[in-house]
């Protein structure tokens, strides 16, 4: 009689899987949702998730409910589906360089200006309200 082997499931990854059914099961985000990765462990500890070339990639070492994980990821599929992520559809103002002592940096290294970026999110917030999927995490996440 051989032994029986226990599988136990991480109940926090679990609460990440169940978050993105949560998403993928609605029929708004549905057509905006493709993989999830993991992102490497080494990503900022205040991230939660990210759209990073087009990948959507959450923070593994983060503690979330599913509920939480929801609202985290149809926050970031929302950027996406409202035209966030391109800075061809806002005016060139929005987008700055990032600060650093090299000059060859900021002006080649571009990112959302904070302003813009706190805007768009508002934006997405208050489009999720309405949708009532998922739970907003407390504090929300940084934008
Ligand atoms: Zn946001």
């Amino acid at each position: 009689m051989g032994a029986r082997k226990t599988r136990r499931i991480d109940p926090w990854y679990q609460a990440v899987q169940d978050g993105w059914a949560i998403v993928r099961a609605h029929p708004a985000l549905r057509p905006l949702a493709g993989q999830l990765y993991q992102s490497d462990k080494r990503a900022p500890h205040e991230m939660w998730a990210r759209l990073a070339g087009g990948r959507l990639e959450y923070h593994p070492n983060r503690r979330a409910t599913a509920q939480e994980w929801a609202w985290t990821f149809a926050h970031c599929l929302l950027h996406a589906g409202f035209g966030h992520l391109d800075p061809r559809n806002t005016v060139p103002t929005n987008i700055i360089g990032l600060p650093s002592d090299d000059p060859w940096f900021s002006s080649r290294v571009r990112a959302p200006h904070p302003v813009y970026r706190a805007a768009c999110c508002a934006a997405v917030d208050t489009y999720l309200a309405t949708m009532k999927i998922g739970t907003p995490p407390d504090p929300v996440p940084p934008a």
